[in-house]
């Protein structure tokens, strides 16, 4: 779970703080970004709702995101 791991651009510390660092109070940044962005993720999700609802078929376009 290290994406759930902040790293702290001010003293260098790492955290599992969401705000901001415990030690010091700088912004803290994820220092290892998941390899899917959360945008890709939602895509994924919309994408299984409409093949659900049937809107989707994924025989004649397996790849084609709208
Ligand atoms: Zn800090």
């Amino acid at each position: 779970m290290n994406w759930l791991m902040r790293k702290c651009t001010k003293c260098g510390r790492y955290t599992l703080s969401k705000d901001k660092c415990p030690h010091c109070g700088g912004e803290l940044v994820v220092p290892h970004p998941p390899r899917f962005s959360p945008e890709d993720k939602y895509v994924e999700h919309r994408l299984k709702i409409k093949f659900e609802k049937g809107l989707l078929n994924l025989d004649e376009k397996p790849y084609y995101i709208p």
